[in-house]
């Protein structure tokens, strides 16, 4: 049986159906930039993640280490954090800017985005 794509995960819809919703344009998951991230907006040079809280170790309450084979995730989970922050760091470097989303926090974070790229808009417009 295939396994779940994280591409499809209900976060992901969500995100996207927002910023489609406003008229915005985005690619999915280009193998081309680091990450990849869950969405670009190549026209604002901007790049997308949405994270869930656990997986990529958010400061929040949602995240709790499992008591059984603590070190394992502990390890693991701090290897996802690393890996993201090297990510973002290669994506500024070749001069995008980074967004996250938040899973425990999708819609406040969503609406932020959507305001700030709109901000953007207006601003190429002119
Ligand atoms: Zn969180």
């Amino acid at each position: 049986m295939a396994s779940i794509r994280a591409a499809d995960t209900e976060p992901e819809v969500y995100v996207r159906r927002v910023l489609h919703a406003g008229g915005f344009r985005f690619r999915l998951r280009p193998r081309s930039l680091p990450g990849r991230p869950d969405l670009v907006l190549p026209r604002y040079r901007l790049a997308v993640f949405v994270h869930g809280c656990f997986w990529h170790r958010h400061d929040c309450t949602n995240v709790r280490v499992p008591r059984t084979n603590t070190a394992y995730w502990r390890a693991k989970l701090d290897a996802n954090a690393d890996r993201d922050r090297r990510n973002e760091a290669l994506l500024a470097q070749a001069g995008w800017a980074v967004r996250i989303v938040w899973q425990c926090r999708l819609a406040a974070d969503t609406a932020t985005l959507l305001a700030d790229l709109r901000v953007l808009r207006e601003r190429t417009r002119t």
